[in-house]
């Protein structure tokens, strides 16, 4: 038993599970896996080396893990009708680096979105490997709009030449049309990168374009909407099969985490079932009426609503901050992240607004009735941000109120 070995771990994760049961998860990059997920990767199988790929290991005794792998790339292939995939990224952004190391030389220009506007660190950030090897240019989106806006990263791209190009994105609640950038990148001679990790589940359940046909790299992750276990995957051409395969291994990674690329293989499973389908039909279903709702109670969203399974709001007219927002949320039960909104007036560690997502609650089966008090809660929260006692009265009742949706229930 883990308690009589490690107490302090042993009642640390008895926390989480409490603290996951006990409150209502918006953070837009989450999800819950299933219980088969969740046994696979808690399994014996962490105990393996595999480094290399099926049939090409460097260690004996793979002959499992290497059916293992050869399952999960099969099934991601299918899922996305993609010509090669990779499963071995341990995370979202391994994959992009991959991908980049591929293709380009230190200090080649690649375009990415701006991480003000939405795009993620791995897109030219300066902290990130991606803004240290390279030379970053960044599109945002409209200011009008506070969409994406075709014809400005077109001139931009003419402008700086870049040898790829990165679409997709952390925080926007709206469709990408990849075809208009995959022409933008053939305009230029620029490789294009479709970083589709917050959208895959949706993309998988053909509820969201997919890239596979206009991009010649698509990266991901797994945990999100896809609602696998914490990890990345690559799609290629079959041509770029090669150079990315060796880039993951052994160009940026040692060993497979083949544990996680188990999870990924019944993740994947899980996604070509019509219960897929119909889970992210409710995502979007929920995140458009929590949109509505939250208009109707007078909160400004970027870009006026939502097309996908995010929300940014923008907290200006309510007087608050996105930090404060947080935290007097966070005080009610109500997890959420703050988040910069375009042009931003605040640095992003305060930043003017808070990004929420429904792929989480929904797994946890909530549906329009739900949406609707959730919507009572974030607003009562926020009301009283700056009184303790009244953030715990809320708090009482989310309690109670998650509660009603067991996650893995004993
Ligand atoms: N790309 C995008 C668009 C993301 O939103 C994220 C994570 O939030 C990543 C990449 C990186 O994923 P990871 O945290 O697994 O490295």
């Amino acid at each position: 038993m883990l308690r009589n070995i490690d107490a302090d771990i042993a009642i640390l994760i008895k926390r989480e599970i409490q603290r996951q049961r006990e409150t209502i998860n918006l953070i837009a990059s989450e999800n819950y896996v299933s219980k088969s997920v969740l046994t696979v990767v808690g399994s014996i199988l962490t105990n393996k080396y595999a480094e290399g790929f099926p049939g090409k290991r460097y260690y004996d005794g793979c002959e499992n893990v290497d059916k293992i792998e050869s399952i999960a790339i099969e099934r991601l292939k299918k899922l996305f009708n993609a010509e090669h995939a990779n499963v071995q990224p341990h995370a979202g952004s391994q994959a992009n680096m991959a991908v980049y190391l591929a293709t380009l030389k230190p200090g080649d220009v690649i375009l990415g979105m701006d991480l003000a506007a939405g795009g993620h660190l791995t897109h030219g950030t300066k902290v990130n490997f991606s803004g240290m090897i390279f030379r970053p240019f960044y599109y945002g989106v409209d200011r009008e709009t506070e969409q994406l806006n075709y014809d400005e990263i077109l001139k931009i791209a003419e402008n700086v030449k870049p040898k790829l190009i990165i679409c997709g994105a952390s925080a926007y609640p709206r469709t990408i049309d990849f075809k208009k950038f995959s022409e933008i990148a053939k305009s230029v001679g620029a490789y294009l990168c479709a970083d589709i990790a917050h959208i895959a589940g949706i993309i998988a359940a053909g509820l969201h374009p997919s890239p596979v046909d206009y991009a010649e790299f698509v990266t991901g992750t797994t945990h999100k909407t896809l609602r696998g276990p914490r990890g990345g995957f690559i799609l290629c051409k079959k041509a770029f099969a090669q150079m990315i395969d060796k880039t993951v291994f052994p160009g940026i990674q040692g060993g497979p985490l083949v544990h996680v690329i188990a999870g990924k293989a019944v993740a994947f499973k899980e996604a070509m079932n019509r219960k897929f389908h119909v889970y992210q039909k409710q995502v979007l279903e929920n995140c458009s009426l929590m949109a509505r709702g939250l208009i109707e109670r007078n909160f400004r969203l970027v870009t006026g609503g939502t097309d996908n399974h995010l929300i940014l709001i923008d907290l200006r007219n309510k007087k608050i901050t996105g930090e404060a927002a947080q935290r007097a949320l966070g005080a009610a039960g109500i997890t959420v992240n703050r988040n910069a909104i375009p042009y931003d007036p605040l640095p992003p560690n305060i930043a003017s607004g808070i990004r929420i997502g429904t792929a989480a609650i929904t797994t946890r089966g909530m549906k329009k009735n739900d949406i609707e008090k959730i919507i009572e809660f974030i607003d009562e929260a926020l009301h009283y941000a700056d009184d303790f006692d009244q953030l715990a009265v809320v708090r009482k009742q989310v309690k109670k109120f998650a509660s009603q949706f067991p996650i893995y229930p004993e």
